[in-house]
């Protein structure tokens, strides 16, 4: 595609402003590249976005291939270094009829070869090409190597490979897109589990001796202390995986059958903060944009650890314009790096704190400024002050649900005219797994079941249900692991502050006051987001169930 349009079309699709474009040329003047490249490494635009962009050129449908395992069988027909460089894979087959996903759509050259090679035709969906590029390896590294099996025989055998068990067990966590791995000791051995999409599973069980030598393999990588074995130690290293950089936080501690060692895996995939793939619908998202807009203020995530927090702050970085507004950040620790963007990590064993960052902060012109958690009063106080001040401050908090950050606040001592006039919006998440596209199945509806999750039939409207629709159900299959469910979404409740509930909190109402308001005058709830997205095919009523109803 011709780069102009390529830029106008992401502006026209509200994925990038004038003003980056104009910031983009200009780096592409000092430093040559193809444009769409530029607008990804300044982060400006994701390269899933580029490639909506590229398939709406094309009047083709964009597709997310993250967690699709494309079929055995069509891999084999065709070899993996004409996948990389013509830049496709081959999903599934209906008929005579073959799904690709090309990162070029006008690359005439691929129907051809699809069709040299397997005789059927081609139907072109458009991914971006690092997810292809990534599939294709991972797709192939899979056919070649069943890593399950190998690390089964591996960790059986004294004589092991340390190194590279490690190796394929990190790249088994990557394959089955786990966001950690738990090497945890116990009276018998150890047992090494995967958590993806929020849950644990048990992968491996291995004996004591390979366990001491993988804590050691562990702590040599993040350059921990391995003769230090009674304290808990954190650290990090970087690895290249499948043509995608994470980054490893490794946190140790001593147990009573010894060290245990827990590895979260952080990708550095932009496409990961987007308001719109995190699944946060038009009204919230509306909310959220004005929120990020305003001059000032604080505007407050909440819900407990692993419900997606800091990936909406990031997402809220991106839609802030960093290049009109001066944006500090500081966190603990930093999970994603932005250009224009000036981030810190706290270190409490230095001293510095986020009190110390914030009241350092004051002095360096901020308009926007992340605090990565509100959790003691002098931070609190500070972030108040500089919320009423002219600055906006976006945060997160433990609570439960949105209204329950007011009486969180009261208890970090700060006045509640304060927080009357310096809150601007408080929004409550969680994650619910989304149901397998491949294997969703349905279940039909009726009052009685309705009710046993909470949702009366005779207010339809509020969560998207009558008694007699079909909802998802759970199924299975090799795409989900035998799970029923890829992916997740968040699931919201937006508590917008205004004049009548800034009333509200100055008069000392209670929460269930409050919130009762606010349902009043149309909040949904996380439950009520939740069933309306049940009712919409996403996920399931025993999801929301797990992670949201009290
Ligand atoms: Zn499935």
């Amino acid at each position: 595609m011709h780069e102009k349009q390529l830029g106008q079309l992401l502006i026209e699709m509200g994925y990038l402003t004038q003003e980056q474009l104009k910031v983009a040329l200009d780096v592409q003047r000092v430093h040559s590249g193809m444009l769409g490249d530029i607008l990804i490494s300044l982060a400006f635009v994701s390269a899933a976005e580029t490639s909506k962009a590229v398939a709406k050129q094309a009047k083709r449908e964009f597709i997310d291939i993250t967690g699709i395992k494309p079929d055995t069988e069509l891999l084999r027909l065709f070899d993996i270094n004409t996948l990389k460089c013509m830049c496709f894979i081959p999903i599934d087959k209906t008929g005579d009829t073959i799904r690709i996903a090309a990162a070029d759509p006008f690359d005439v050259g691929i129907a051809d070869t699809v069709r040299r090679k397997t005789g059927l035709k081609a139907e072109i969906l458009v991914a971006d090409k690092e997810s292809i590029l990534r599939s294709v390896e991972i797709s192939f590294y899979l056919i070649e190597k069943p890593v399950k099996d190998e690390i089964v025989r591996m960790v059986s055998s004294v004589q092991t490979d340390t190194p590279e068990l490690l190796d394929k067990i990190i790249k088994y966590a990557v394959t089955e897109r786990a966001t950690d791995i738990h090497i945890s000791p116990e009276s018998i051995g150890a047992h090494i589990f995967l958590r993806t999409d929020g849950i644990m599973r048990h992968c491996f069980a291995v004996p004591s001796p390979v366990h001491a030598s993988l804590i050691s393999r562990i702590k040599i990588l993040s350059q921990l202390d391995i003769a230090e074995q009674r304290l808990p130690q954190d650290g990090s290293m970087s690895v290249e995986l499948f043509d995608e950089e994470y980054d490893i936080r490794i946190s140790t501690i001593p147990t009573a059958y010894g060290e245990n060692a827990v590895l979260r895996l952080l990708s550095k995939n932009l496409s990961m903060f987007s308001l719109e793939n995190l699944g946060f619908d038009e009204t919230v998202r509306q909310k959220l944009e004005k929120c990020f807009a305003k001059p000032h203020g604080i505007f407050l995530v909440t819900g407990p650890t692993g419900s997606g927090k800091t990936t909406t702050l990031y997402s809220a970085l991106r839609r802030i314009n960093a290049l009109e507004r001066r944006v500090l950040t500081v966190e603990d620790p930093i999970e994603y790096r932005f250009p224009f963007i000036k981030q810190t990590q706290v270190n409490e064993k230095s001293g510095y704190k986020f009190s110390s960052a914030m009241r350092a902060f004051l002095r360096q012109d901020p308009d926007v400024i992340l605090l990565g958690e509100m959790r003691d009063e002098e931070t609190a106080e500070i972030a108040m002050r500089a919320a009423i001040t002219g600055h906006l401050v976006l945060s997160t908090m433990h609570t439960n649900d949105a209204v329950t950050a007011i009486p969180r606040l009261l208890d970090l001592k700060i006045k509640d005219y304060l927080i009357a006039s310096g809150v601007s919006g408080i929004m409550a998440q969680r994650l619910v797994r989304k149901v397998c596209r491949f294997c969703a199945g349905q279940h039909k509806t009726d009052a009685k079941m309705l009710a046993s999750y909470g949702i009366d039939p005779k207010t339809p409207a509020r969560h998207g249900m009558n008694s007699e629709m079909l909802l998802p159900k759970a199924n299975g299959c090799h795409h989900c692991g035998g799970t029923g469910y890829a992916g997740r979404t968040v699931i919201s409740e937006f508590l917008e502050t205004d004049e009548e509930i800034q009333d509200m909190i100055i008069k000392n109402a209670t929460p269930n006051e409050i919130h009762a308001n606010a349902v009043s005058k149309g909040m949904l709830t996380m439950v009520d987001d939740g069933f309306l997205k049940a009712a919409r095919g996403i996920t399931t009523l025993d999801e929301i169930r797990r992670v949201a109803v009290k």
